[in-house]
């Protein structure tokens, strides 16, 4: 009996003090380098804040959004998880997300003013339009995505190298491809390549360096059969048949872009902040330039890409959540460390000199900045309820790329496809 009196006696000291712990529960996806930072400061933010429990679930990358979405379907979603631009209007409609508009300026050790301008508005949304409003997630890094170039490639064809600053027309970044791509054993075969790009994430630099989009700015109608639309495409697509400056679709089947460029035997191939690990072992000498544009004066643009903290809507202590996402996102040391150990450009501002000058391939880091500050732009699908109408446009694009249809013939046929995709898209964001 006694016994029995103490179990329950025990059971009621831990409940109650198990009660009065503040558990939030943290869903990510980290590689081991992260993940041990992102247990340091979450070590940090427990110390400094007593009774707080903070519980990590890393999952796999590949699984996250299944889990993520099984765990809101279940109503037992973490108070804090990645949401990236793309998914902020679903999420806000749905009533997933907790809105961090009043709780970002107070937060001690965070500087939320600190944060890119930029960065923060990828995650704003006023009901009608992504880039405006409220915020509704906090960012967690960002992904300015240029090109980049093997200089000892440029300097054996006797190139001169290209500026740091101002982008090369169409015209110059062909010259050079072709300057570049050899067979050098002389079998016919093409063994080094101007370049070798995918239509997913480096055809749009092109597009948008031409002055055209897929979208007008209302973000209703398709834009697609722009003549200068289709001059980018068509130039695009001819670097592989046309002008073989780029492998083909049996050639890339061979060997990867992304292998040619890491033996260097691709002159062009575009870099991102996380490759730059990966690049520290290259054995050659490179560097990252702004991604051309369709005539001189023209304005370069590229993919800025992002993924946030966002904090459940049903998180029972809100105001912690908030303060804890917002320590995740604007924490110094923490995106010391980060700077430091190259994995990832700082989100906070006072920081870009410390990443900028750091030593090492690309000497011109200062490209990443400026396409956070300026040049960098979100997908155009983010700005609409699904991406259907988006990847309509690359359904049949091998075509052109092989050179059995203009960009103008399929760009005018696919058009209307698209069209009545986005305008469905419409529909389902009004119901
Ligand atoms: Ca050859």
């Amino acid at each position: 009996m006694k016994k029995l009196f103490f179990s329950v006696f025990l059971l009621t000291v831990l409940s109650i003090f198990k009660l009065s712990a503040q558990v939030l529960t943290w869903m990510n996806y980290a590689n081991p380098q992260e993940r041990e930072i992102f247990e340091e400061l979450i070590k940090d933010f427990e110390e400094s804040h007593p009774g707080v429990n903070i519980k990590l679930i890393s999952v796999e990358q590949s699984q996250f959004a299944a889990k993520i979405n099984a765990a809101f379907a279940t109503n037992n979603p973490p108070d804090i998880f990645y949401v990236g631009p793309e998914n902020i209007r679903f999420y806000v409609d749905k009533k997933r997300l907790l809105n961090l508009t009043r709780y970002v300026n107070n937060v001690r050790g965070a500087q939320f003013n600190d944060l890119y301008p930029n960065a923060v508005n990828k995650y704003r949304y006023d009901g009608t339009t992504l880039g405006n409003g409220d915020i509704w997630a906090l960012p967690k890094d960002l992904g300015p995505f240029a090109l980049a170039y093997n200089k000892d490639i440029l300097r054996k064809a006797g190139v001169k190298a290209p500026s740091a600053t101002k982008p090369l027309t169409f015209e110059e970044f062909l010259d050079i491809c072709k300057k570049t791509t050899k067979d050098t054993n002389g079998d016919g075969r093409i063994d080094q390549f101007g370049t070798g790009l995918n239509r997913f994430y480096s055809m749009i630099q092109f597009i948008w360096g031409n002055e055209a989009d897929y979208l007008d700015e209302t973000k209703t109608k398709v834009t697609v059969t722009d003549p200068k639309f289709i001059e980018a495409v068509q130039f695009w697509c001819d670097l592989v048949a046309k002008h073989r400056v780029a492998p083909n679709a049996k050639e890339e089947q061979e060997k990867d872009p992304y292998f040619r460029w890491i033996e260097g035997s691709m002159a062009f191939f575009p870099a991102a902040p996380w490759d730059l690990i990966a690049f520290k072992t290259l054995p050659f000498d490179y560097d990252v330039i702004p991604w051309p544009v369709g005539k001189e004066g023209m304005k370069t643009a590229t993919w800025l890409g992002s993924v946030g903290y966002g904090v459940s809507s049903k998180s029972k202590y809100p105001e912690l959540a908030a303060e804890f996402a917002l320590y995740l996102s604007a924490y110094k040391p923490t995106m010391e460390k980060m700077t430091d150990l190259d994995m990832q450009v700082p989100t906070l501002q006072s920081l870009s000199s410390r990443y900028t000058s750091k030593s090492g391939n690309p000497a011109n880091r200062a490209e990443y900045i400026r396409i956070i500050k300026e040049t960098g732009r979100s997908w155009p699908e983010q700005y609409t309820y699904n991406n259907s109408w988006y990847f309509k446009f690359f359904s049949e694009l091998q075509l052109v790329i092989d050179g059995k249809e203009t960009a103008e013939s399929y760009c005018k046929r696919i058009a209307p496809k698209m069209q009545r995709l986005l305008d469905r898209a419409g529909k389902k964001q009004k119901s």
